[in-house]
């Protein structure tokens, strides 16, 4: 099996989620942004940043570690959503 280079030069796969993905370096690490918008929030979710529901139909961002190093496994099963203004706080 052919190993690659570098894995930073791979481009992640899209999730299923529609919208752009982008890096965003963080206090803790780079992490992956992409914007979810209102139509393709169908579900709840629990911000982690304010601890309130992020609620189905409001456009929101779902995050996950650039890195999986660290993690043990692929960073997409730890995906988080956040309210927009919560991510933009976040250091
Ligand atoms: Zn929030």
């Amino acid at each position: 099996m052919a190993r690659r280079p570098s894995k930073h030069t791979r481009t992640p796969r899209p999730l299923s989620l529609g919208g752009v993905a982008s890096t965003q370096s963080k206090g803790d690490g780079d992490w992956q942004v992409r914007t979810i918008t209102g139509a393709a929030a169908v579900k709840e979710y629990r911000c982690p940043g304010c601890q309130q529901v992020i609620r189905a139909g409001q456009p929101h961002v779902v995050v996950w570690p650039s890195s999986a190093s660290g993690w043990g496994h692929q960073g997409v099963d730890d995906r988080r959503h956040w309210h927009n203004p919560c991510w933009a706080r976040r250091r």
